[in-house]
């Protein structure tokens, strides 16, 4: 294993596998809108529109600085979007934690007591594997891990 020398010795030590925030997911009711409303909020246009049919989503990003939002719309009435609204409304949707090796974090988190939604990773937006984990364990806070895909390719 190659170990991060650029990190801080007390940080190597702490953070394990979470590298930082990637990205802060917002459920929206009608993504066109949204996108509108978010471009003025950031004063540039979202860079990607992304369809994930299989979780019934239809999301776009943009790029604050260095931080990533993701609104998500529902495509159908069973996507986990369509209930989220149901229940809660629009408004942040989950919180998506970058790793190095989302099967090891995974493995970690379960250990811990967490309970893993998806115990293999699924394919999501923007070329990542991702897996949530359940609210219940988290506060309250649904908490998704990715791994870039593109990160184990060579460049
Ligand atoms: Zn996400």
């Amino acid at each position: 294993m190659i170990i991060c020398c650029f990190a801080f010795a007390e940080y190597s030590l702490d953070m394990k596998d979470m590298k930082k925030i990637e990205h802060i997911g917002i459920a929206v009711k009608d993504l066109a809108r949204s996108n509108e409303l978010f471009a003025q909020l950031f004063g540039k246009e979202h860079y990607k529109i992304e369809e994930v049919e299989s979780e019934g989503v239809k999301t776009s990003f943009f790029k604050a600085g260095p931080n990533k939002i993701e609104l998500l719309e529902a495509t159908n009435s069973n996507s986990p979007i369509a209930k989220f609204i149901e229940r809660k409304g629009e408004g942040i949707h989950h919180i998506a934690f970058a790793v190095e090796d989302i099967h090891k974090e995974i493995k970690r988190l379960q250990d811990e007591g967490f309970t893993v939604l998806n115990e293999s990773p699924k394919h999501g937006a923007d070329n990542k594997l991702v897996a949530f984990l359940h609210p219940k364990t988290t506060n309250g806070v649904l908490v998704e891990l990715c791994q870039d895909i593109a990160e184990n390719k060579e460049k």
